[in-house]
């Protein structure tokens, strides 16, 4: 059975003994703060009871998120991937924790778990490390602002030898 939401139902999970657990697959909108999807979100998740809540492990989740360049300040969309994460959701949040943003509660009320938060974290740790359209995005000119994508200007030519104030460093240090 696919979950068209990230929350997911314990209240059977809850009867049942210790380490018994079950797996859904997901296909879900996806709504994350600071994140542009641009995609649904869907992956798998498998929720096991221990001793204070839930076990989660989701895995394979993938999602399209919009950027924008670095370098040229357009949008992009890139595909992100979180192979496996896990985390623990609880009936009460434990005392002496370091980061309460690792804690996780069921709602106890509606006997659910939400993934939204947990989703939104492990996505945002595969976000690249330098967001650029492409390898070889020349940016925005910082002189003339023109796209150097679309046509060169010169200005970096004219100027490039007041726009290395370390050049000069090298062999001072010599
Ligand atoms: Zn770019
Ligand atoms: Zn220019």
């Amino acid at each position: 059975m696919t979950n068209d939401k990230l929350t997911f139902s314990v209240s059977t999970l809850m009867e049942k003994p210790m380490a018994t657990s079950e797996s859904y697959t997901f296909d879900a909108e996806a709504e994350f703060e600071d994140i542009k999807a641009i995609s649904n979100v869907t992956g798998k998740v498998s929720v096991m009871k221990i001793d204070k809540g839930f076990n989660v492990i989701t895995s394979n989740v993938d999602i399209k998120v919009a950027f924008e360049c670095e370098r040229c300040l357009r949008d992009f969309t890139k595909e992100i991937h979180v192979p496996a994460a896990e985390r623990q959701f609880y009936f009460t949040a434990p005392e002496n924790i370091e980061d309460p943003a690792d804690i996780f509660l069921i709602d106890k009320k509606r006997q659910k778990i939400d993934l939204t938060d947990m989703l939104r974290q492990e996505i945002a740790l595969h976000f690249p490390v330098i967001q650029v359209c492409s390898d070889g995005c020349k940016g925005i000119c910082h002189i003339c602002g023109n796209n150097r994508n679309e046509k060169s200007c010169n200005c970096e030519d004219e100027h490039s030898s007041d726009h290395k104030p370390f050049a000069g460093l090298k062999d001072l240090l010599k």
